[in-house]
């Protein structure tokens, strides 16, 4: 599809959650010129195979505070853009192994210190909101009573038609397929059927922005690694899920869909499975099913007997911090970079698009200060730092 305008503003290329949120924030801002484009459908890529639990419990500042702008945002979906069903507030729990629990204690003070609701509770409390649940090997649980998890095609649709409506032009099945570039600045987009004119482009296009990086010189540090989850119907009558877990005991997340189902992924630590994001396998090994299954059960013993329901496979795309790089890109003027999602980074999307955003427009992020995020921070060996590692942050 050829675009309506020759010249945009910003180009922003990819349609999944973050390139949604800085279009969102552009225009809200008051940029009206703004193309955005995606090669397939919106969120075709890491954000429509996303599981999307949202919660607070992270280990640096820079990332509580972008959680916390999110969730502000998340919770204040339904009023503004009218649809209640995109944020489910249905708490969050996380199970903590004995040997983790001194991390779990610094985390859980840092996150109080910070302005998040969240506190440790017993095993009888847990076992309130979790019927049945196996406590062999738990040393500590955390509860976020205003943390949940979202749908995150929802979201996408509901982002892009409100920039829509204020004047912004969205294409999908329209790759961005170079940058051109004159004197180190951002001169112009291709598509396979036109050429638009800009000063500023945005990679957020997931797995696919090392390619992108290359088209102006810049190596992205990432990797990508492949990510299963399945959806199981419980037995009836059985067991209704609630809230969403990150259960570090057992290395498994999840979280209910509708009613009866849930969703099931394995968290860290665990290896990367590195993936070509042009061909990779979008279908759960079976393996992993069993596997995964088996843990569930042996935590959730009442879930024994559960039905697979569906499976995939999605895409990290991955850090060396396991934290985004959200900066101007080095030596380049008019690029800006918000990638290495580093499969945590849906809950973190509505503030990381607002901050992106106001870099744009006013050359400094003030809601959240993301200089943490700066893409020189690895060369300066100066990494963030995450306490339990991996996609925990
Ligand atoms: C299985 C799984 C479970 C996850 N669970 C969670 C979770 O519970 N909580 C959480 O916070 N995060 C989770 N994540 C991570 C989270 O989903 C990602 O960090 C986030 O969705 C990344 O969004 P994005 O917009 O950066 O990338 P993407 O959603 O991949 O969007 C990039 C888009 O760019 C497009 N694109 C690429 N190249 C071009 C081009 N040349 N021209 C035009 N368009 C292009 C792609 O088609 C794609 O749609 C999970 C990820 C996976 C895979």
């Amino acid at each position: 599809m050829s675009p309506r305008r020759k010249r945009a503003d910003v180009v922003i290329i990819g349609g999944g959650a973050v390139g949604a949120s800085v279009l969102y924030h552009l225009t809200k801002l008051g940029l009206r010129n703004v193309l955005l484009l995606e090669k397939g459908e919106l969120s075709s890529g890491s954000t429509g195979q996303s599981a999307a639990i949202v919660r607070q419990h992270y280990s640096n500042d820079v990332s509580i505070k972008l959680v916390k702008k999110s969730l502000e945002m998340f919770q204040s979906f339904g009023e503004e853009f009218g649809d209640e069903k995109v944020f489910n507030r249905s708490g969050w729990l996380f199970l903590c192994p004995p040997e983790a629990g001194h991390i779990f204690e610094e985390n859980l003070n840092r996150l109080k210190d910070s302005g998040v609701r969240t506190w440790e509770i017993d095993q009888a409390e847990a076992n309130e909101m979790l019927p049945g649940l196996n406590y062999s090997g738990v040393g500590k649980i955390a509860f976020e009573p205003d943390s949940g998890y979202a749908d995150p095609v929802r979201m996408v649709s509901a982002l892009v038609a409100r920039s829509k409506e204020a004047g912004a032009e969205v294409l999908v099945n329209t790759p961005a397929t170079g940058i051109r570039t004159q004197n180190g600045q951002i001169t112009a987009v291709t598509t396979p059927e036109t050429e638009i004119s800009t000063r500023v482009v945005v990679n957020a296009a997931g797995p696919w922005a090392k390619e992108i990086g290359k088209w102006t010189g810049i190596d992205l540090p990432l990797e990508i690694s492949r990510e299963q989850d399945v959806v199981l119907r419980a037995p009836p009558g059985t067991f209704d899920l609630k809230p969403a877990i990150s259960n570090m005991v057992d290395r498994t997340y999840l979280r209910p869909l509708e009613k009866g189902l849930i969703l099931v992924g394995t968290g860290h630590p665990k290896t990367n499975d590195p993936a070509d994001p042009n061909r990779f396998n979008h279908n759960a090994d079976v393996s992993f099913i069993e596997d995964v299954t088996q843990r569930l059960v042996k935590r959730f013993p009442l879930l024994a007997g559960s039905s697979l329901v569906s499976s995939w496979a999605g895409l990290y795309t991955i850090t060396p911090d396991w934290s985004m790089i959200i900066d101007r890109a080095p030596g380049m003027d008019g690029m800006y970079l918000a990638v290495g999602g580093s499969g945590h980074s849906f809950k973190l999307s509505p503030a990381i698009g607002l901050c992106l955003a106001e870099m744009i427009i006013d050359g400094k992020a003030s809601t959240v200060d993301i200089a943490a995020m700066r893409a020189s921070r690895f060369s300066e060996n100066i990494p963030l730092r995450s306490t339990y590692g991996g996609n925990r942050g």
